[in-house]
């Protein structure tokens, strides 16, 4: 008879630095026993979850983000493979590695696995030799490829991640938003007469503005899911999860106060002595399915309003109840402040 394990991490929060820093393994496997002789291989060297069930699995797989996965083929409800196409099909956990585990010595399971994305196969009954040395390979192939995938989505003058990256994130956060019923905000930021300023003190010292403008909106986000990235030029852009439009708002109202507050000197501004920014909020409530570029382009429409009405403030508004096809009919009456 199969015994049910409670879904245990072994991980201790944050106050144990040491276990935080070793790479974590998720092990998911229907039967006790299965999971209990993998624990004793790898937890002297590793911080191991363990799953019993698809559904587990792939809720620690979200909230824990482990290194590396360790998956059973066979199980009841959720198979190895299913799973395996979950994890594949959603952009936070596609990079995780996965090693099927699997009793069967079937060249066509081992190859349909691959075709699905598993980076390797340890059969059972295991040998704790083969096991560790798979494991350490793959967690160093992973460690080598986030620190390269790291690199790709940052920008390299700012330090804050790059317009690929907001693409990307913000086509699987409007997925997770419309599936979840939440709401997803985004913000644009814009400098003002950032051409005048560049002419007058330099591209050098321009870098230097734009540095310090990216820093402070960095200093803004607060919540883990917030993120801000370059969109170009000297134009930003920050996404906000489960954040309504009057949240939304708030921020960069704090935002366009805290720019302005560092009062980097710009002679060529017709609004004022200092450095300003304009931005354009745009919102998804969260009853309203849509896709993200309808928020983009509202956020846009709204930025370019507010550079359109004199520059320095904050322009929003929210996508409308009805899906419609235009976005602009999606708009609805633009609010100023
Ligand atoms: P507006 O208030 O309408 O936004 O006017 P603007 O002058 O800021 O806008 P415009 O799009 O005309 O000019 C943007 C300027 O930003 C021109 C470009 O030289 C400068 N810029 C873009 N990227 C960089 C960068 O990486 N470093 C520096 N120093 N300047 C940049
Ligand atoms: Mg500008
Ligand atoms: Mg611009």
């Amino acid at each position: 008879m199969k015994t049910k394990l409670q879904t245990i991490a072994t991980d201790d929060g944050d106050s144990n630095f040491s276990a935080q820093s070793k790479p974590r393994i998720l092990v998911v496997d229907d039967q006790a026993t299965n999971i209990q002789v993998l624990y004793q291989i790898l937890a002297a060297d590793y911080q191991v979850l363990m799953a019993t069930s698809g559904a587990q699995a792939l809720n620690l797989c979200l909230s824990k983000k482990p290194d590396l996965v360790l998956l059973d083929l066979i199980m009841p409800e959720m198979d190895g493979y299913q799973i395996c196409q979950h994890l594949k099909a959603d952009v936070t956990t596609r990079d995780i590695p996965i090693i099927f585990i699997t009793a069967q010595n079937d060249e066509t399971a081992e190859e349909r696995g691959f075709d699905l994305g598993a980076v390797d196969f340890i059969s059972k009954p295991v040998n704790p030799r083969i096991v560790r040395a798979r494991v350490k390979t793959h967690l160093m192939l992973k460690a080598q490829s986030d620190l390269l995938r790291s690199w790709a989505y940052l920008d390299g003058l700012t330090g804050v991640h790059n317009r690929r990256f907001f693409d990307e994130r913000i086509i699987a956060e409007m997925g997770r938003a419309s599936r979840n019923q939440s709401a997803l905000s985004v913000v644009m930021i814009d400098v003002d007469f950032f051409k005048r300023y560049n002419d007058h003190y330099g591209h050098q010292t321009g870098d230097d503005c734009l540095r310090r403008v990216a820093t402070t909106l960095k200093s803004h986000l607060l919540r883990s899911g917030d993120h801000v990235a370059r969109y170009g030029g000297e134009e930003f852009v920050c996404l906000l999860p489960d954040t309504g439009f009057a949240g939304a708002m708030q921020l960069a109202t704090s935002i366009r106060k805290k720019i302005m507050a560092l009062q980097i000197a710009h002679a060529g501004s017709s609004v004022a002595p200092y450095v300003t920014v304009s931005l354009g909020v745009g919102s998804k409530p969260e009853n309203v399915q849509a896709d993200a570029r309808a928020l983009i382009s509202l956020a846009d429409a709204q930025l370019y309003k507010a550079k359109e009405t004199g520059r320095h403030r904050i322009v929003g508004a929210e996508l409308n109840f009805e899906p419609l096809p235009e976005v602009s009919n999606k708009m609805r009456k633009s609010k100023t402040s």
